[in-house]
């Protein structure tokens, strides 16, 4: 999927968020690339096109999109964070055999939390764990 750039830069506009080149390369990034990455990979693929892009700049870019809403960030791992644009809800499944953290579509809707009466919901997270169809697959083989 290939993003516009221009867009992207508007999208920044409209929340306040002055869009300079890099912060409008980060966000086009996020969006082709729903794999959730972490600081290392954005800045790791990004670097070769912008030589002058640093972790530094890219933690603090997540970090105002995460103030904005733009993203969200991802704790599955306790050693890692990953990043997440932020699309209608829904939930992740990591496969514990590649590391792999896959989106699937749920309705939250659907999820009574009756029991909550009176809480305030913040954010609301749906993990599952598990065996990715290529890891089964691969297993498979081996027993062969
Ligand atoms: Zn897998
Ligand atoms: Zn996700």
């Amino acid at each position: 999927m290939k993003i516009s750039l221009e867009e992207t830069a508007k999208e920044l506009s409209e929340r306040n968020i002055r869009p300079s080149i890099q912060r409008v390369r980060i966000l086009a990034y996020m969006k082709e690339n729903l794999c959730h990455p972490t600081v290392e990979k954005i800045y790791n693929d990004l670097h070769p096109e912008i030589p002058s892009l640093s972790k530094t700049t890219v933690y603090n870019t997540l970090n105002l999109f995460l103030a904005a809403g733009l993203v969200r960030m991802l704790n599955i791992e306790e050693n890692e964070i990953r990043y997440d644009i932020v699309m209608k809800t829904h939930g992740h499944f990591k496969c514990e055999s590649c590391g792999e953290i896959f989106n699937f579509r749920i309705n939250i809707d659907d999820f009574p939390a009756d029991d909550l009466n009176g809480f305030t919901i913040k954010d609301r997270d749906v993990y599952f764990k598990g065996v990715c169809p290529k890891c089964r697959k691969e297993k498979v083989k081996e027993a062969e």
